[in-house]
C-alpha cells in the first residue's frame, strides 16, 4: 500500500521514504478511540464515553465545545462518510467539517507537532468539494486544550501537497533520518540509520576521547546525531528483551526486576477530607494547574464571568536540543 496518505504527508515531507508501521502503538490506538468518541459526541451519541477515562472524557468534551462555538448555528458534519475528501489522487477523512464556515477540525492527542501538510490536503479536498477559494483547518490538541488554526488558499494548499507528492515520487529519493524514524516500518532495516548507529557504537571504542569530541563543534554534532539513533535502537532492544525475559527466555547479564506500584490517594477521597485538612495546604501539595486547564474550568464553572488574565503566570523559557539538518553518515570520523 502506498505511504501517500494525508496523515503521512508531514512525515513524507521530511523523509520521502517513510512508511507507516502496520501495527498501531498504544498512542495511536488512544488517538483513534478519542477520535471516534469525538465524532460520536458531535453526532449526538455518547456510546463510547464509558471506554474513556474521566480526563479523556473532559478532553473530548472540550473539543466538542470548541467545534460548537466556532460553528455557531451552522451544520456540523462529523459522520465519516460526510467528512471523506479526495485531493490529487489521495483520500482522507477530516474529523468534523462546518461547510458554512469554510472550516474543518482535526482532533489531536499528545503534544503539538507539525500537521501542516495533512491539513493542507484536507483543506484542498474540502475547498474543491465545497467550491471555496480559502479554508481554515483547526487542530484541536485535546490533551493540552490548545487550538492551532491554519488558513490556506486553494493555491497554497495545492502547492504544499504537490511538493510532498513530487518529493515522494522522485526516483532518486533518499531516506532522511528524522524524528519520525521511531514510527517508521523500516526503522530496524533502514539503510540511512544503520551507518549512523554503527557510527555511534564506533565512538565508544578504545581509545574513546570524549574531550576531543566535545571540543570540536562538528564532532560534537555528529556524535549527538549518532547517539540519537543508537538511543532509539536501544529503546526498541529493551522492549524486545523484556518480552523475551517475561516469556521465560534468557538474556545473559540481564534480569527482569518488578517494582511495586506507587501508593496514592484519589481525588474523591482527598475531597472528603479537604475541609478538615485545610484547602491551602492540600492545594499547595497538589501544585500548579496549567493555564489552559484553569481556563477550561473557569469557562465551565463561572457562567460567563470574564477570565482573570492577570492570574496566568509564565514559567521561564526552556532550552533543548533539536536536530535541524540531515547527518552525513559517509563523512569520515576524523
Ligand atoms: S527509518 Fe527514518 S530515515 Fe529510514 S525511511 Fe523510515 S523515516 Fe526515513
Amino acid at each position: 500500500m502506498s505511504a501517500l496518505r494525508p496523515s503521512n504527508l508531514p512525515k513524507l515531507a521530511v523523509c520521502p521514504c517513510y512508511e507507516g508501521s502496520a501495527t498501531a502503538g498504544p498512542a495511536a490506538e488512544r488517538g483513534s478511540l478519542l477520535d471516534a468518541a469525538f465524532r460520536a459526541e458531535l453526532t449526538g451519541s455518547a456510546l463510547l464515553r464509558d471506554k474513556l477515562s474521566s480526563e479523556e472524557q473532559s478532553a473530548v468534551s472540550w473539543s466538542v465545545s470548541v467545534v460548537r462555538s466556532i460553528a455557531g448555528r451552522n451544520r456540523i458534519l462529523a459522520r465519516e462518510e460526510d467528512c471523506r475528501t479526495r485531493m490529487l489522487g489521495l483520500e482522507g477523512t477530516a474529523d468534523a467539517v462546518v461547510p458554512a464556515r469554510l472550516t474543518h477540525f482535526d482532533l489531536k492527542t499528545g503534544l503539538r507537532r507539525n500537521y501542516r501538510e495533512q491539513m493542507a490536503a484536507y483543506s484542498l479536498g474540502l475547498m474543491e468539494a465545497h467550491f471555496a477559494d480559502s479554508w481554515t483547518a483547526h487542530l484541536l490538541y485535546c490533551d493540552l486544550r490548545e487550538i492551532e488554526s491554519l488558513p490556506f488558499t486553494h493555491a497554497e494548499a495545492r502547492e504544499i501537497v504537490e511538493a510532498v507528492i513530487v518529493h515522494v515520487e522522485n526516483p532518486h529519493r533518499e531516506p532522511v533520518p528524522c524524528e519520525y524514524c521511531g514510527w517508521c516500518a523500516k526503522a530496524d532495516t533502514c539503510p540511512a540509520r544503520r551507518p549512523l548507529a554503527a557510527d555511534g557504537l564506533r565512538a565508544v571504542q578504545i581509545p574513546f576521547d570524549f574531550e576531543a569530541v566535545v571540543t570540536d563543534p562538528a564532532e560534537l554534532g555528529r556524535f549527538l546525531a549518532a547517539c540519537a539513533v543508537v538511543e532509539e535502537f536501544s529503546e526498541r532492544a529493551k522492549t524486545i528483551a523484556v518480552e523475551r525475559l517475561k516469556s521465560g527466555g534468557e538474556l545473559p547479564g540481564w534480569k527482569l526486576v518488578t517494582r511495586q506500584g506507587s501508593d496514592f490517594v484519589d481525588a474523591v477521597t482527598v475531597g472528603h477530607h479537604i475541609q478538615a485538612m485545610g484547602f491551602g495546604p492540600v492545594l499547595a501539595a497538589y501544585g500548579t494547574l496549567s493555564a489552559s486547564k484553569f481556563r477550561e474550568l473557569w469557562t465551565e464553572r463561572m457562567g460567563g464571568k470574564p477570565f482573570p488574565e492577570e492570574a496566568v503566570k509564565h514559567s521561564p523559557p526552556i532550552s533543548y536540543l533539536e536536530q535541524n539538518s540531515k547527518p552525513n553518515p559517509n563523512k569520515p570520523t576524523s
